[in-house]
């Protein structure tokens, strides 16, 4: 009898045909990358992925995050006899209390010989005899003892919901343009999630804005790059091309130019390491800057697709999945951003796509991209 960590892969990976094979070798590579450290020995059971270790609360812990496995589940293996599956069986309910319950059997092994019903009724039959206070409910009970059988048999009732979503580094890659605010990890999060490969970059106004404010976006990525295996995150000087804007365009203007900069940077750096896409974390209507002419005037200077995860969402269900996944409590930390030093009394929100090209063909912006790109610090999280 030993305990082990059963491993339930997405649905959705099931549906991909002739590519299924594809996406459970990096599922399992990403597993194993993320046990790195921990003890463990990987079983493979007529299809089913076990996970046998020492330190299972810690395997649960880190296994769950891996993108692409829908639930694990905490699983005691015994041999594949009645007398074994029931007494497991009474071990899993008996600190339960007065719950309703019923048994569900999977029967892989179709030597065993009962078939799933009579299995599962024989171990409820047996629990209720065993344990006081306990009713049979099929539909709805608060308690599922499971029972697979396979060369051995697996009795389990704990099951915990695990992130879902798609291998991760199946879908290409994108780069993330990450602030220090609640938006954007969760739109990097959300990518992420789906498969895609995330780089990290940020615009840093030293010194108006602090190495704190710095320090917190470092922070952010170490956590995505707990769910990813590790994350680069490219820090980009912006104060020059800051100074350049406030010293030869309008004020009014300065956020919508600032941002079409902000976008050529990703897609320069992004072709520079063969990456695919971009990110960003607005959300249309969120602030100025988000209006739909605000955001058609800064996709304008992107040469490869531009994702915006979050755009339909509110602000209330962007923050319930910062709380998720860890990002919230780092990012209302009150370090400022380089978009807050340098805010237009009134920013255009409606810009005109032809007049900002007009209002920056005062700037040499090739040379204020390349030399931002060439100063930019690369740290590895
Ligand atoms: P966030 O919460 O992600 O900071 P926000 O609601 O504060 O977003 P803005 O500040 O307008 O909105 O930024 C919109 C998007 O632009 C961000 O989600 C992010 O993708 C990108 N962005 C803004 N500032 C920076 C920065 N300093 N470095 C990198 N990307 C940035
Ligand atoms: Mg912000």
């Amino acid at each position: 009898m030993r305990k082990l960590v059963l491993v339930k892969s997405a649905p959705e990976i099931f549906l991909k045909g002739l590519n299924r094979n594809k996406f459970e070798k990096k599922l399992k590579d990403n597993i194993k990358k993320v046990l790195d450290e921990t003890k463990y020995e990987f079983v493979v059971d007529q299809g089913r992925w076990f996970i046998y270790s020492e330190e299972i609360e810690e395997v649960v812990d880190k296994v769950r995050k891996v993108f692409g496995i829908s639930e694990v589940c905490i699983v005691t293996e015994v041999e594949a006899s009645m007398e074994a599956i029931k007494s497991q069986a009474v071990e899993e309910i008996k600190e339960a209390g007065q719950v309703t319950f019923k048994v569900e059997t999977n029967r892989a092994n179709k030597n065993f010989p009962r078939n799933s019903m009579d299995i599962s009724r024989e171990v409820g039959a047996y629990i209720l005899k065993n344990v006081p206070g306990l009713t049979v409910k099929v539909n709805k009970p608060q308690f599922t003892v499971n029972v697979e059988i396979r060369d051995n048999a697996y009795v389990y009732s704990k099951r915990i919901k695990a992130v879902g979503g798609l291998p991760y580094g199946m879908n290409g890659s994108t780069m993330l343009m990450l602030s220090g605010g609640i938006d954007s990890p969760v739109a990097g999060y959300m990518m992420a999630r789906r498969g895609v490969e995330l780089h990290c970059v940020y615009y840093h106004s030293h010194p108006y804005t602090s190495e704190r404010a710095k320090e917190k976006v470092k922070q952010l990525a170490a956590i995505l790059s707990d769910f990813t295996g590790s994350v680069k995150l490219y820090v980009v000087p912006f104060t020059d091309i800051q100074m350049s804007i406030i010293d030869k365009c309008r004020e009014d203007e300065l956020t919508i130019i600032m941002r079409r900069f902000m976008m050529r940077i990703a897609c320069a750096l992004a072709d520079k390491l063969k990456i695919n896409s971009v990110t960003t974390g607005e959300s249309i209507g969120q602030v100025a800057s988000q209006t739909m002419e605000g955001l058609i005037v800064s996709t304008d200077v992107a040469d490869r697709p531009v994702f915006r995860p979050l755009i339909a969402m509110d602000k209330v269900d962007i923050m319930d999945i910062s709380r998720n996944i860890g990002t919230y409590e780092t990012s209302i930390l009150p370090y400022e951003d380089c978009c807050t030093i340098f805010v237009p009394k009134h920013p255009k929100t409606k810009p005109a796509l032809d007049m900002m090209r007009k209002a920056e063909s005062v700037l040499d912006t090739d040379r204020l991209v390349e030399e931002a790109i060439n100063n930019m610090e690369i740290y590895e999280l």
